[in-house]
């Protein structure tokens, strides 16, 4: 799942593939307008930033992109082009030999100049895997008062975090996900989490139980009814609501108590 974490492994990846190199040829299709021109251009370097994604070029222009659920850059052979079928591919860039980048179903893309990211970015909170975390952490009365895991997901209070680490944080740290923020001790939430997504950053994975096996990888995410990992009792379940942040949960309602 494209969160923090994932987003920052794809950055490494483009950083040691295809940063420093001059784009040789290159399109930027959006509806409309018109396309911006990147033939001769070079990547300077990409950057995670939460779960955005900013990619540098010499003429002072960013690519930013967010991946939701279903966008992918994907780095295709060289001289590789979009077939007719390719209007899911938003922009293309071919360096060469290290091959052509591509933004495959991308639904956040857009041009950008590198000194205003800002419009892009500026509306986020402290980024979770940030190198000053926690003394980048915001202070827990920052924190609007509503549902602890609405909290953890709105991405104005700290950056990204995803719903995989929300679901599985609160499971760990024992907290009912439906519990006010106001009554949960956030930084130890916070911290639960941070710990989590680094060491699934160092290890490539988003296993948040240590096994790998399929169906192994998870605490509670995705296992309505079936038996907590710790206590055996059947994971409760609740389904998304109409808000930005009100995704779909599970938690193990004796590992999870609710308040009261
Ligand atoms: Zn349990």
């Amino acid at each position: 799942m494209a969160e923090g974490d994932s987003i920052r492994r794809l950055a490494a990846r483009l950083n040691s593939s295809v940063a420093g190199r001059d784009v040789i040829a290159a399109r930027f299709r959006r509806g409309g307008e018109v396309p911006p021109r990147f033939d001769g251009d070079t990547l300077l370097t990409v950057a995670a930033v939460g779960k955005h994604l900013l990619m540098r070029f010499t003429s002072g222009r960013s690519v930013h992109s967010h991946l939701r659920m279903q966008g992918a850059w994907r780095i295709h052979r060289a001289g590789w082009r979009p077939g007719p079928a390719a209007d899911r591919v938003g922009a293309w860039f071919d360096f060469g030999p290290p091959g052509v980048l591509a933004a495959h179903a991308m639904p956040v893309l857009q041009v950008l100049p590198t000194a205003r990211e800002d419009l892009a970015v500026g509306h986020l909170g402290p980024d979770i895997l940030t190198d000053d975390w926690p003394a980048a952490a915001p202070a827990v009365a920052a924190i609007p008062a509503r549902r602890i895991r609405e909290a953890l997901l709105d991405q104005r209070n700290v950056a990204g975090i995803g719903n995989l680490w929300t679901v599985e944080g609160l499971f760990i740290a024992g907290v009912w996900p439906h519990a006010p923020a106001a009554d949960v001790d956030v930084p130890k939430v916070l911290d639960v989490i941070a710990r989590m997504m680094r060491l699934g950053l160092r290890h490539g994975t988003q296993s948040t139980t240590g096994n790998l096996r399929k169906g192994q990888t998870h605490w509670v995410y995705g296992r309505y009814r079936r038996p907590c990992r710790r206590c055996s009792a059947p994971i409760d379940f609740t389904a998304a609501g109409p808000g930005p942040y009100d995704r779909e949960t599970w938690w193990c309602p004796h590992c999870q108590p609710g308040i009261g």
